[in-house]
């Protein structure tokens, strides 16, 4: 294994057993809950958005080393940032836990790049973006459930 591929493992392992951001956010403005049936991921994604800013963003729930440690990254690299923002960190994790190392996605990503070998488990692929699309559907009310199948 790689030096970077280890740094990687390290990080993903170590937000999959302590989780930044986990527990309720009382003042969220807007609440979603995923689900994985494939892996059996279930996490709640909690906002609190402000003019079009995400002031505080937390999960709770459990599921694999996977779904609870992109949902850990997530939480941090989305605090503050604005919609448009958020968006963008979105569409460029989805394209690189679906199409794997690329340069520039992994340099826009910064720690989130550590998802980047996921793309050589394709069951997997659901676990890392299921915090993602619930993140997603909290934040645009989507009324429907998250479910990843
Ligand atoms: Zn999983």
């Amino acid at each position: 294994m790689s030096a970077l591929r280890e740094l990687y493992q390290e990080m993903i392992v170590d937000h999959s057993k302590r989780p930044r951001n986990f527990g309720v956010l009382s003042d969220a403005n807007h609440t979603k809950e995923g689900f994985n049936p494939l892996c059996g991921d279930r996490l709640t994604v909690y906002l609190q958005e402000h003019n079009h800013v995400i002031d505080k963003v937390k999960f709770e729930g459990c599921g694999c080393a996977i779904s609870v440690a992109s949902a850990s990254l997530m939480t941090e690299v989305l605090q503050g940032k604005t919609q448009a923002e958020a968006d963008a960190v979105f569409n460029d994790f989805i394209q690189l836990v679906t199409k794997g190392h690329d340069a520039s996605l992994e340099e826009r990503l910064g720690k989130l790049a550590v998802f980047a070998g996921v793309v050589e488990f394709p069951v997997r692929v659901k676990c890392a973006t299921l915090p993602w699309h619930t993140f997603k559907a909290a934040l645009q009310d989507d009324p429907q459930s998250v479910s990843t199948e």
